[in-house]
């Protein structure tokens, strides 16, 4: 299989290796969309070359899968990807940069409307050449970030010369606290997005990410758009992933040594060696996406990593281009030099690692290392 970025180099020359599944990503899929009935549209998330996954390969394997609408983040996520499927339904989710309507209509992209001037420039593009482009329209429920606030959308609902010109051919919002499905937030956007969008009743609706999907029907109306589900994620935060991994890390063993007790690890000396120890030094770093803020120091644990189902704790800083492991507790016959250690996976779960980080998994897919051998193969 070709590799998403050419890999030209020996396997054994690079410092670690990122293995994709693109399988898993379109079971993924499938079983997000068989979560909602058929008169739902299951979508994709896609922005961020795939939440790291590789928009090149990724984007082809959910559209053989049966995905037809994706959304991308920025324009030009989004020209690529329309490059990748040519007919498919392209959103772009960051809306309509000012001046740069021309060049969604070549790519036949669709601007989601985030603001009266980006719905009032698509108007006029759309008069000025006489057709009615489409574009979807977000209305704010609650996160105040993009979106029409529910007055704007009312006015501009009723003002047939603004909205006249232009197909909105979906309104959608976005969920601020979906992976806390007990947080009222949830039923709070839900009851307002239903209250905005009742005079269209006409135009389709969405308003779920992976989260909401896993709410349950209420949050599904006709369009869902899974993101980090789709990518392995753990989309909502009390309850077990359902979803298939679809992304390994592993790091080579560069050295294997002995620590005594009491002698720190790493730079600013943050961990002393509490017994002797047996570290092993791996070639993966922050500049791997391998966050810093999961390094160990006295008092505070650190990410791991797995050999052969042996737990290896990240020991003091971690580094740009190596982490220390400790593998005291490791059987020597599964150490050696130039071993791959498991350091995101399916045995180490990214939104495990992201409890150590304090951050989420979304932030560790998407930092992953552009350093690493990459395949695309299966994981299991
Ligand atoms: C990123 C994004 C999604 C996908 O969210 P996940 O939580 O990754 O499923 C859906 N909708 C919007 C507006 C987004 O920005």
């Amino acid at each position: 299989m070709s590799p998403s970025r050419p890999t030209p180099f020996p396997s054994e020359l690079y410092g670690g290796r990122l293995t994709i599944d693109l399988e898993a990503i379109a079971d993924n899929w499938s079983f997000l969309d068989s979560k909602t009935d058929a008169r739902t549209e299951c979508a994709a998330a896609i922005k961020a070359d795939a939440y790291g996954t590789g928009q090149d390969r990724v984007a082809p394997a959910l559209f053989a899968a049966g995905c037809r609408t994706f959304f991308a983040a920025v324009p030009t996520e989004a020209i690529e990807l329309r490059r990748l499927l040519p007919d498919a339904v392209i959103y772009v989710l960051d809306g309509l940069f000012p001046g740069t309507a021309e060049h969604f209509l070549e790519h036949r992209l669709r601007p989601v409307l985030g603001s009266l001037e980006e719905l009032a420039e698509w108007s006029d593009l759309c008069k000025a050449a006489g057709q009615s482009f489409p574009a979807a329209v977000h209305v704010d429920t609650g996160i105040h970030r993009l979106g029409l606030s529910a007055t704007q959308f009312a006015d501009v609902m009723t003002d047939k010369a603004f909205l006249g010109p232009f197909e909105a051919s979906l309104v959608m919002s976005h969920l601020a606290c979906g992976s806390a499905p007990d947080h009222p937030m949830n039923r709070h956007q839900l009851d307002r997005f239903r209250q905005i969008t009742a005079p269209v009743p006409h135009i389709p609706k969405s308003l779920a990410n992976s989260a909401g999907i896993l709410m349950g029907p209420d949050f599904h109306f006709d369009l869902v758009r899974p993101g980090i589900a789709l990518y392995g994620g753990k989309a909502l935060d009390n309850a077990p992933n359902a979803m298939k991994p679809v992304a390994r890390v592993e790091a080579r063993i560069m050295i294997l040594r002995d620590v005594p007790q009491g002698d720190t690890i790493g730079y600013g000396a943050t961990q002393t060696a509490p017994r002797p120890l047996k570290n092993a030094v791996v070639a993966a770093g922050y500049a791997d996406g391998m966050l810093r803020r999961a390094s160990s120091s006295d008092g505070r644990p650190g990410g791991f990593g797995m050999i052969g189902g042996h737990r290896a704790p990240i020991l003091g800083r971690i580094s740009m281009d190596m982490i220390t492991l400790d593998v005291t507790d490791v059987p020597p016959d599964l150490l050696a030099r130039g071993a791959l250690v498991e350091m995101l996976g399916p045995d180490v779960a990214a939104s495990d690692l992201a409890a150590y980080a304090e951050t989420i998994d979304y932030e560790y897919l998407t930092s992953l290392g552009r350093r690493f051998e990459r395949v695309y193969a299966r994981l299991s």
